[in-house]
C-alpha cells in the first residue's frame, strides 16, 4: 500500500487483534472469504434499486451476487423476505420504522441501562427524537425481563410498535409472550436480533422470525460476517419495506458488503457453524461460572447465550470505567457498560460486558476461557499492583500468538 500513514495504522491493528483477548460481545474476526468478498472490486460498482430493478447499467453481476445474499438469508432463517441493503444495524431499525411509524408515534422498548440500543429510543439517536418512546425493564430480582411490566405499559400506551432484542442481555428472550401483547393491543412487533444472530442460526436461541412482523440484525456480531445490517419480514410487507430502505433512507448500496454477507449466511448454513455456535456458549457459561466462583457478581446469575454482565461495582466497589482500563493494560479488551437499576453515569458504569463470540473463533474452549476469567480476577482485584497486570500481559501474549486470526491460518 502507497499510503504509508494507513498501511502502518492496520499493521499495528492486526497486531493488536492478534495479541489481545478480545471480549467485546459485539465483534468478532470473519473468515478470510469473507474479508476477501468486503475488500473486493464490487466497491466500484453503483447499484441503485434492487436485482433485476436497477437504476444503472451493468449490474448484471452484482444483481446474481445481491440474489444470492438473499435467498440464503431467507433459508438460514426461514424467512419469507430479507432486505440485505441496510448498511448497518441502526439503519435496519431506522428502515422498519420508517415503514411502519409516524414521527410521533409510541414504541415500546427497552430500557437502556437494562439492556437496549440506541435505536431503541435513547434521547440522542434519531429514534428518541424522532418517535415516543416508552420503556420496559427486567425485574428487581432476577434481572430478566418483566413480562408483566411489558404487558401493563402495552396496555398503558398502546404502542403502534413494540421492540425485543438487546445489546446487553445474557438470558433467552421469549418472543412468543412478545406476540401475545403485541396482538393484545394491536401493536406491530420488531425484534432486533444484532446479537444472538449467529445463535438463531444456529437454532441455539427460539427464532424470533414466526412471532415477529420484521426482525432487524447485524451481520458482524455472533453471525461472523461483514460490518452491516439486514431486515427480515413476511411477504406481506416486503415491497413497502424495500421501498423504505431505497430510495427511502440510503443510496447505493454497498455491493461489496452484500457479497459478504452471502459468503457469512454461506458459512452459517454449514455444520461447522452449529459447532461454533455451541462452544461461544460453553466458553460463556465457563467464564461466567469461573467469574462467579472468584466472587464476581453476575447480573441474572448467569448466561444463556454469548455474553454476560459482572457487577464490578458491587463485586469489587470497582466502577466498569476503571475494570476495562485495567483489563486493557493487561492485554484483555472488553467494555464497560450500565447494569440494571444503574446508579452509576453511562461513562462510569457499575459493570462491565463480556462475550465469547470472537474467541471462540480464535479455536479458544472451556480451558482458555477459564484461564481468561482467571485472569480477569487477578488484574481486578490487584487494581494497585501493576506488576501483576504486566505479568497477566505476558501470559496473555504466549496464549494468542497460539491462536492466529482466522485471515492468517
Ligand atoms: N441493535 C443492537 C441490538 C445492537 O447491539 C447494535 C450494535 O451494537 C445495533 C443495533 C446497531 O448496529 P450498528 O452499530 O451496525 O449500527
Amino acid at each position: 500500500m502507497n499510503d504509508k500513514r494507513i498501511a502502518e495504522a492496520i499493521a499495528k491493528e492486526t497486531e493488536r487483534q492478534l495479541y489481545n483477548i478480545e471480549l467485546i460481545a459485539s465483534e468478532n474476526y470473519v473468515s478470510a472469504d469473507v474479508l476477501a468478498a468486503a475488500g473486493s472490486i464490487l466497491t466500484n460498482k453503483y447499484a441503485e434499486g434492487y436485482p433485476h430493478k436497477r437504476y444503472y447499467g451493468g449490474c448484471v453481476n452484482v444483481d446474481e451476487v445481491e440474489d444470492i445474499a438473499r435467498e440464503r438469508a431467507k433459508e438460514l432463517f426461514h424467512a419469507e423476505h430479507a432486505n440485505v441493503q441496510p448498511h448497518s444495524g441502526s439503519q435496519a431499525n431506522m428502515g422498519v420504522y420508517m415503514a411502519l411509524l409516524e414521527p410521533g408515534d409510541t414504541v415500546l422498548g427497552m430500557n437502556l441501562t437494562a439492556g437496549g440500543h440506541l435505536t431503541h429510543g435513547h434521547p440522542l439517536n434519531f429514534s428518541g427524537t424522532l418517535y415516543n418512546f416508552v420503556d420496559y425493564g427486567v425485574t428487581k430480582d432476577g434481572e430478566t425481563i418483566d413480562y408483566e411490566d411489558v404487558r401493563e405499559k402495552a396496555l398503558q400506551y398502546k404502542p403502534k410498535l413494540i421492540v425485543a432484542g438487546a445489546s446487553a442481555y445474557p438470558r433467552i428472550i421469549d418472543f412468543q409472550k412478545f406476540r401475545e401483547i403485541a396482538d393484545e393491543v394491536g401493536a406491530y412487533f420488531m425484534v432486533d436480533m444484532a446479537h444472538i444472530a449467529g445463535l438463531v442460526a444456529a437454532n441455539l436461541h427460539p427464532s424470533p422470525v414466526p412471532y415477529a412482523d420484521f426482525v432487524t440484525t447485524t451481520t458482524h456480531k455472533t453471525l461472523r460476517g461483514p460490518r452491516g445490517g439486514m431486515i427480515l419480514c413476511k411477504e406481506k410487507y416486503a415491497a413497502l419495506l424495500d421501498k423504505k430502505v431505497f430510495p427511502g433512507m440510503q443510496g447505493g448500496p454497498l455491493m461489496h458488503i452484500i457479497a459478504a454477507k452471502a459468503v457469512c449466511f454461506y458459512e452459517a448454513l454449514q455444520p461447522s457453524f452449529q459447532t461454533y455456535a455451541q462452544q461461544i456458549i460453553k466458553n460463556c457459561k465457563i467464564m461466567s461460572d469461573t467469574l462467579q466462583a472468584e466472587g464476581f457478581r453476575i447480573v441474572s446469575g448467569g448466561t444463556d447465550n454469548h455474553l454476560i454482565l459482572v457487577d464490578v461495582k458491587s463485586s469489587i466497589g470497582m466502577s466498569g470505567k476503571e475494570a476495562e482500563k485495567l483489563l486493557d493494560e493487561a492485554g484483555i479488551t472488553c467494555n464497560k457498560n450500565t447494569i440494571p437499576f444503574e446508579t452509576e453515569k453511562p461513562f462510569v458504569t457499575s459493570g462491565i460486558r463480556l462475550g465469547s463470540a470472537a474467541m471462540t473463533t480464535r479455536g479458544f474452549k472451556e480451558e482458555e476461557f477459564k484461564q481468561v476469567a482467571l485472569w480477569i480476577s487477578r488484574v481486578l482485584k490487584h487494581a494497585d499492583d501493576e506488576t501483576v497486570r504486566k505479568q497477566v500481559l505476558k501470559e496473555v501474549r504466549e496464549l494468542t500468538v497460539k491462536f492466529p486470526l482466522p485471515n492468517e491460518k
